[in-house]
């Protein structure tokens, strides 16, 4: 078996699709989305395909490596992005042609459904943010009894804020640990848009309704920033979503820097990575909760992930994960889980017409409200 063609399409808002063809007929899917840098990674797909033509298809741990290494400069989130997408692709196939599911060709699966967490909370507390955040919440429970939720402090913010601006977002959290009772998991993420010293207060002052874990307190560039604030906080700490290999990983498992890691299956270096990444997470007693904010390509992908390994603890997943209006059947959320995928590959099947077209939405694509403060300064988002 070869690869015979090698296409992209961009169907939705933040969702770049890749579409590997052999020769005898299999397709497999990959999801390349980098939000804020579509066409840098539309143009690292186009280069390597040129390599991968040709080739077969199995050897997917080969492509890695060759992905990987062999242009000499290794890393960064464009080319990463691709080889997650082109590694998702060839996990498709190669379930497909075996004729069972990918983490079946992992060691198989260890539990039986994958729990998922949804997003869901009180932005501010005026009349219309709190009316539409419990008609959210009430559908979310009564559609796919969800048990777990996530939000943030939404805006922008300084280096120090006032305590009205604090209050604010701790008696949104509050008012949600009521309204969920304690039979719910909550989380936040802070989006690394704090200061280690604002982080550390503010998790200090929600302490009291016990969330789940709070996500980027800081950003991802200094672990030590990362590890102080996991050091001055009563509950768990988690990141990952920004960091790309083993090789970014290494200093938070060797620092023992957060409790949870979160890597993205389409940043991290697809399939193939984000399970080692995840069996070297176990040496450290973390667990993995992977990041997910496209499409239901990459959500497919980090199931067949979350499928296998011992320490999974929880699948991010947004409402186009699950596939509605571009998978023949979308994943259904019962009792805040998804059952276990049987099909073959990746699990599903896309909808032709749907997947296969392009809809302009650069602008929408290039990531990320520019926020500005009051002087003029850029903010973090
Ligand atoms: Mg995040």
């Amino acid at each position: 078996m070869k690869i015979a063609k090698i296409e992209q399409f961009y169907p939705r808002k933040r969702m770049r699709l890749i579409k590997i063809t052999t020769d005898t007929g299999i397709i497999g899917w990959g999801e390349t989305t980098l939000e804020g840098k579509p066409r840098s990674t539309w143009g690292a797909v186009e280069e390597l395909a040129d390599y991968l033509i040709g080739k077969d298809p199995l050897t997917i741990e080969h492509h890695w490596q060759h992905i990987y290494r062999s242009a000499f400069f290794r890393g960064g989130n464009v080319l990463m992005s691709a080889l997650s997408g082109i590694d998702q692709a060839l996990w498709d196939i190669s379930g497909k042609h075996f004729d069972v599911p990918a983490y079946q060709l992992m060691g198989g699966a260890v539990r039986n459904k994958i729990r998922v967490y949804a997003h869901w909370g009180i932005r501010d507390l005026s009349e219309k943010s709190l009316e539409s955040a419990r008609a959210r919440l009430e559908k979310l429970q009564k559609q796919g009894g969800y048990k777990a939720f996530k939000t943030g402090p939404a805006g922008k913010w300084r280096a120090h804020e006032p305590p009205a601006r604090i209050d604010q977002f701790v008696k949104c959290a509050y008012t949600m640990r009521e309204w969920v009772g304690d039979d719910c998991e909550i989380c936040f993420d802070f989006h690394g848009k704090m200061t280690p010293a604002l982080a550390v207060e503010v998790c200090h002052e929600i302490k009291g309704m016990r969330p789940m874990f709070v996500e980027e307190p800081v950003p991802q560039e200094n672990v030590d920033a990362l590890k102080h604030v996991s050091d001055h906080v009563p509950f768990p700490i988690a990141t990952g979503e920004r960091l790309l290999s083993r090789w970014e990983f290494r200093q938070i498992f060797e620092k023992n820097a957060v409790a949870y890691i979160q890597p993205d299956g389409s940043h991290a270096g697809g399939i193939s990575e984000l399970k080692r990444i995840a069996n070297m997470a176990e040496v450290y007693y973390m667990h993995i909760m992977p990041h997910c904010a496209i499409g239901p390509v990459a959500f497919s992908s980090c199931m067949q992930v979350d499928a296998t390994v011992p320490n999974f603890l929880i699948q991010e997943q947004v409402d186009a994960g699950l596939g509605e209006d571009l998978l023949k059947e979308p994943w259904v959320v019962k009792d805040g889980h998804i059952d276990l995928p049987t099909k073959p590959g990746l699990g599903f099947e896309l909808i032709p017409e749907e997947a296969e077209q392009n809809i302009n939405t650069y602008e929408e694509e290039l990531g990320g409200e520019h926020y500005y403060e009051n002087d003029g300064s850029v903010a973090d988002w």
